[in-house]
């Protein structure tokens, strides 16, 4: 049996028509950057994140960099982060010339750990003025950046507590995490002051390339990302500051718009592959395995299904051999990237996010994954560890 990571394919044969119809119409429309199907698309991504302003852009990375543009994040500044999620998290921090500032992770739920936050701002920084200042380097702390990772909401309570206590914004990357909620409703991105969103294909709510969201309750922070989107002027020639083109096509949107028709149901199999994996790896009795926890109450809506295995490449390899793809999500933690050598972190800075990355594997979860391949996928997890 073949078990692939995630199968788009399949995908696309539920939606073709739908699809097929939305990117005729922009054809017939011939108007591709912004326009009438990007605002349609931008009004219907805030009401399901429940947020009053969606700006659409070009990417996921740029919904992070303009987001932090919009905040003026700039050289001598400080974004606190966790050093275990994609490279565009801090990867955006250091391009406008400032430094993440990494805190470890929580090793059960792989976010941010809000303890660690407060640890780091509490006895590393001091207050000078307005300003917060990092002891040992120098920089202003400037916001915190923390990632809902694999689809989990990060503890945006405590988190949320820390960054009012020393009144510093709160930007979610929320790009694995599009219909995350918190116990009680609250979703992903809505949450802290800008949420940034990804439509990469692999995301849960997937385009046909590249495409972004912001997402802001602030009417100034949203106005501000709308004019950054376009070189940092509303009126055409006209420039009050120095922004990017980070615009969203409106052929992606058109797809979009046909995929978020269905986003509810394919969270909901993705839930119901998660719950079966829970029950079927708890049955098969395997010590060596620890299946993904879920922080209390919240809506997870399982971007990725990450177990924490013991010999992870030595299993890795093995499901390879029967037909099973995985992937490491993620094999490096970011304080140990060549990039941020100047950081002068040791490998051992952030222990929590080290172990992560030599032990978590993410199984197919996609939606539409059969319960036989399901199956097939824990007997095999069963086998490695029995033998
Ligand atoms: C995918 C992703 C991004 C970047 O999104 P792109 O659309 O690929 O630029 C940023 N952060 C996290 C956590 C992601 O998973």
């Amino acid at each position: 049996m073949q078990v692939p990571l995630i199968d788009l394919k399949a995908q696309y044969a539920q939606i073709r028509e739908g699809v097929e119809q939305a990117i005729r119409e922009v054809c017939d429309s011939q108007y591709f950057v912004l326009g009438p199907k990007v605002e349609e698309f931008e009004r219907r991504i805030a009401e399901y994140t429940l947020a009053s302003h969606a700006i659409g852009v070009s990417s996921g990375t740029d919904a992070l960099l303009v987001a932090l543009m919009a905040l003026d994040v700039g050289p001598g500044d400080e974004v606190v982060t966790t050093p275990y999620t994609f490279f565009a998290t801090a990867g955006t921090i250091a391009r406008l010339g400032a430094r993440p500032l990494f805190c470890d992770i929580d090793g059960a739920t792989f976010n941010l750990d809000p303890s660690a936050v407060a640890d780091l701002l509490g006895a590393h920084c001091e207050r000078d003025g307005a300003n917060l200042v990092n002891k040992r380097t120098g920089g202003r702390v400037r916001a915190i950046l923390p990632v809902h990772l694999f689809g989990q909401m990060a503890d945006m309570d405590a988190l949320l507590e820390i960054a009012r206590g020393y009144r510093l914004p709160v930007v979610e990357d929320a790009a694995q995490a599009i219909g995350a909620e918190l116990g009680d409703d609250r979703r992903a991105g809505s949450i802290g002051d800008i949420g940034c969103f990804s439509f990469f294909p692999t995301k849960n709510l997937g385009a046909f390339g590249d495409a972004g969201m912001c997402v802001s309750n602030d009417a100034e922070l949203a106005e501000r990302i709308r004019k950054l989107r376009v070189h940092g002027g509303h009126t055409k020639y006209l420039h009050d500051e120095v922004g990017g083109n980070f615009r969203l096509d409106a052929l992606q949107a058109a797809v979009l718009l046909v995929k978020l028709g269905y986003l509810d149901r394919w969270t909901q199999a993705r839930r119901a592959n998660a719950a079966r994996y829970g029950r079927l790896l708890e049955a098969a009795e395997i010590a060596e395995y620890v299946t993904p926890p879920l922080a209390g109450e919240g809506r997870h809506i399982f971007n990725q299904y990450v177990i924490r295995a013991e010999r992870r490449d030595e299993l890795r390899f093995s499901l390879a051999d029967e037909g099973i793809r995985t992937e490491v999500y993620y094999p490096h933690s970011l304080h140990e990237q060549a990039c941020f050598a100047n950081l002068g972190h040791a490998p051992d800075d952030f222990p929590n996010a080290r172990l992560a990355a030599a032990e978590t594997l993410a199984l197919p979860i996609y939606p539409e994954l059969t319960t036989e391949q399901l199956e097939y996928v824990v007997a095999r997890i069963a086998d490695f560890y029995r033998s």
